[in-house]
């Protein structure tokens, strides 16, 4: 594998762990030059852009990097003057066999690294009982929970200890997105239907452990659905040990089929909720030690008061305070490190886009009022400023379409998927859409 590769595999699992305008920044604005010093080095076109991406996008272009390649270490970006220190001295990049076949785990999220505490117990301890003991105990193993929570963290602590404990396990991880995909690309071969068909059932029917995460992205196809329901009865009659992470409960996942719901339930259902003051305080703790910062608990409190739930939030900002303490040679972290990086941080909350945000410019552009914007009326005059409303949702925010679906009167996802496609592709064909889109999209990144 060359750099050109693996940052195209990369992109590819990016594309699931980061909003679509920020994907497309990255996507515009970086460019991957080479590997060294097990580093992988990223150019980005300006100063600007590169601050950008590294602020943003650090942690999730690391851990997509070491889903590919774990043995690497970190990322470090550069500036098109800097390319000639960095040019592409060995361009092959050496890879075990098996990881080619295999998927890998992110080497950080094991359960020594998972802090636990009152809200997280119970599934953790389920995590590991299913480690210990897969297929026998809990089978499904399902867990949910909201945003940044730490679901996927304890997926990946699942499959590092059973490369340790299960050498010869074939143990698959995949999102639920990645699971969609590639189901309608087999479908979609229509060279060689018969195999290709069979080379997905062989990756997922042929394993010892099958973990799906997100599966509230679930698409409300039959052929999906019922891809799922053979998987599952296949794995599980095998004794076989499933695992499946949702943002929600069975119960409230749209679009399960009865079939599917009901098996989930037939193992073990165990919430993650969001951890209270200690647990943050003692999740920071552990976060400082791994980037050998030395920080006073006295000020890890302040960042954990900051920021209420999101685990990966409250990261992100402990890593700005890292760096802003490093940028202005600060040795010692204090107050007015924490407050610089605070003030920073919210600056790039209110930057984030709503829905409302959104709406707003749409019906001040097409002069419509928000009520028929997102309700039921079918006159051609709202239909396509809403088509393109949700268009630009879409663009904007990482929102699942079931959810958007929620907003415009309780749609269905597909019709959402649909409006999103639709425009899309007017967009290339169309000049008074693509006027239409720019100019949208002009006004809400002014407001
Ligand atoms: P989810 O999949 O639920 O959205 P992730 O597993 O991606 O969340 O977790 C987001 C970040 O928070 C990760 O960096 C993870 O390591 C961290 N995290 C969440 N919970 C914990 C915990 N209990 N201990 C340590 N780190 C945690
Ligand atoms: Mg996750």
């Amino acid at each position: 594998m060359d750099v050109k590769e693996l940052w195209q595999k990369m992109l590819d699992e990016l594309e699931t762990m980061i909003p679509a305008l920020g994907f497309d920044t990255l996507l515009d604005t970086t460019d991957p030059v080479s590997i060294m010093n097990n580093k992988l080095i990223l150019c980005s076109n300006s100063e600007v852009s590169r601050n950008l991406v590294r602020k943003r996008f650090y942690t999730q272009i690391k851990d997509a990097m070491q889903m590919i390649l774990p043995m690497l270490d970190d990322v470090e970006f550069i500036t098109p003057d800097q390319k000639d220190l960095y040019a592409d001295e060995e361009k092959e990049i050496p890879i075990p066999q098996h990881i080619l076949e295999d998927s890998v785990f992110i080497k950080k999220y094991t359960f020594d690294n998972f802090v636990v505490g009152k809200s997280n117990e119970f599934v953790a301890a389920a995590a590991k009982a299913v480690s210990e003991a897969p297929g026998k105990k809990f089978n499904p193993l399902f867990i949910y929970g909201g945003v940044g929570l730490g679901k996927t963290h304890l997926l990946h602590a699942i499959g590092n200890r059973l490369k340790e404990t299960r050498p010869g396990y074939k143990t698959v991880y995949v999102s639920c997105e990645k699971f969609t995909n590639e189901l309608i690309e087999a479908i979609r071969d229509t060279q060689n239907p018969g195999d290709a068909k069979k080379a997905f059932r062989e990756k997922y029917r042929n394993c010892n452990v099958l973990m799906i995460d997100d599966i509230q992205f679930i698409s409300k196809t039959d052929a999906t659905q019922e891809e799922l329901f053979h998987t599952f009865n296949d794995l599980y009659t095998a004794e076989r040990q499933i695992i499946i992470s949702s943002d929600r409960p069975p119960r409230e996942i749209q679009h399960l089929e009865d079939r599917l719901r009901t098996r989930f339930a037939w193992g073990m259902i165990a919430d993650i909720k969001p951890p209270d003051l200690e647990t943050r305080i003692a999740i920071l703790q552990r976060k400082a030690a791994e980037q050998n910062a030395n920080i006073s608990d006295d000020i890890l409190k302040v960042i954990a008061g900051s920021v209420q739930s999101n685990i990966r939030d409250m990261e992100g900002l402990l890593t700005r305070v890292i760096s802003y303490a490093s940028l202005i040679n600060h040795s010692v972290i204090d107050m007015e490190v924490v407050n610089e990086a605070l003030k920073d941080y919210t600056d790039d909350q209110k930057e984030m886009i709503s829905a409302d945000t959104i709406i707003d410019a749409v019906t001040e552009y097409f002069n419509v009022d928000r009520q028929s914007l997102v309700g039921k009326k079918k006159n051609k005059e709202i239909v396509e400023p809403r088509q393109i409303c949700i268009y630009l949702i879409t663009e904007f925010m990482t929102m699942p379409l079931v959810k958007i679906g929620e907003i415009f009167g309780g749609r269905d996802h597909t019709t959402i998927l649909h409006a999103r496609n639709k425009i899309e592709e007017q967009c290339k064909t169309d000049g008074r859409m693509a006027v239409y889109v720019k100019d949208l999209k002009d006004m809400i990144l002014k407001r």
